[in-house]
């Protein structure tokens, strides 16, 4: 039997213990308290927000950052079929309609050409996922946004740190980090995240408006004048101090984290070209995080992710299957979305990639046995 590669394990050994004890001994437990404003403000600074707001997970950051905005009953808001369910979601509980279009070949991300023969009167917002840590094309979405007075919900669950060039045709490009270009953006800090408080999430936005919008959301839209008069009803989506003592401690060492996330990407890259494998890729208008290291079987390959990964797990190594399309999902079939719509490249990868072990705990040599497990398996082929 191998010892088993775990597809992600955090770094807990900062000052994590130590925020969270302090935390105990003061008995600030519950969702106010020093290291939640901290966390807020650390984090909207470092992704260059005015503001942020601290929730209990990142599904409710998407819920919650669809409806401050207030669209009216039938918007439509595009997104890419690639993503996880919380997106699309988020976009239906707000009586709201996503509408889909199919995601890049080479960053698996929302491809922007799509999005204007999608356009309606309806359309109000584009909802960007910056996935596996490859930023989405935000100077073009930005620019459609633009021109058709849409509003901009970014997904940087999965890329914190990540950064994105802007006015890259322009004499002055900019860098921006994901989660500080959209009206709102959202993240989750889930324990497979590149920074985690175990469960939590936070919205960001440079709008006073609606910031104070997404306070009160958070707590369910307790009056400001009189507490238990309520003008709308939000929910209780609070993260509690103990959790955001865990991210301050985090968010000390993300620079740290980052490095060897993309450390580790170019390990993998470096052992993996040559195979019949879709590897990462950065753009050169962008600087991937390489959150977790996706591959992509390629047609030649006469097996499909699914038995890929029961060979891998065989040899001790885990791993994750790829996003299935919100367009074959049998939840929106059943509220008669997405009904005969198809996407393409979202189908394939959906089929033929996987993540690789990616976790901040895996080791050098643990990167090399995957390597070597996948040479292994492909040697027939
Ligand atoms: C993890 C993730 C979420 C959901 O976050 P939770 O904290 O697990 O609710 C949303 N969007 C993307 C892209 C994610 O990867």
């Amino acid at each position: 039997m191998y010892a088993l590669i775990p597809v992600n394990e955090p770094l807990l050994n900062g000052n994590e213990l130590d925020y969270v004890t302090q935390c105990i001994k003061t008995t600030w437990i519950s969702s106010s308290g020093a290291f939640i404003e901290r966390f807020e403000k650390e984090w909207a600074r470092y992704c260059g927000m005015k503001h942020g707001i601290a929730v209990c997970n990142g599904t409710v950051a998407l819920d919650m950052a669809v409806a401050v905005f207030d669209f009216p009953e039938g918007s439509e808001i595009i997104l890419s079929s690639f993503t996880i369910i919380s997106c699309a979601q988020a976009v239906v509980n707000n009586e709201c309609v996503p509408v889909l279009v199919d995601c890049s070949p080479d960053t698996w991300c929302l491809d922007p050409g799509q999005v204007a023969d999608k356009i309606t009167e309806k359309t109000v917002a584009i909802m960007p996922v910056h996935i596996y840590g490859h930023p989405a094309d935000m100077e073009k979405i930005l620019r459609i946004a633009n021109r058709y007075h849409l509003k901009v919900i970014e997904d940087a669950a999965e890329s914190h740190g990540a950064e994105v060039q802007l006015g890259r045709d322009t004499q002055c490009p900019s860098w921006k980090r994901c989660g500080g270009v959209g009206d709102a953006s959202c993240f989750s800090f889930f324990a497979n995240k590149i920074i985690t408080t175990g469960e939590g999430g936070m919205v960001l936005t440079n709008s006073d408006e609606l910031a104070m919008k997404l306070r009160r959301h958070r707590n369910l839209y307790f009056g400001q004048h009189q507490k238990f008069l309520h003008e709308k009803l939000g929910g209780n989506y609070r993260l509690t101090n103990v959790q955001a003592a865990m991210g301050c401690a985090q968010l000390e060492r993300i620079e740290q984290f980052i490095t060897r996330k993309r450390q580790m990407a170019h390990r993998y890259t470096k052992q993996l070209s040559g195979l019949p494998l879709a590897l990462p890729a950065e753009k050169k208008w962008a600087k991937n995080v390489y959150w977790m290291y996706g591959v992509v079987l390629e047609d030649a390959i006469p097996i499909d992710a699914q038995k890929f990964a029961r060979l891998l797990i065989k040899r001790g190594v885990q791993t994750r299957p790829f996003f299935l399309g919100m367009h074959e999902q049998p939840v929106f079939h059943r509220m008669g979305l997405f009904l005969h719509e198809h996407y393409p490249v979202c189908e394939r990868i959906s089929r033929r990639g996987l993540y690789l072990p990616s976790g901040q705990a895996i080791t050098d040599e643990q990167i090399d046995e995957v390597c070597s497990a996948i040479k292994e398996i492909m040697k027939p082929f």
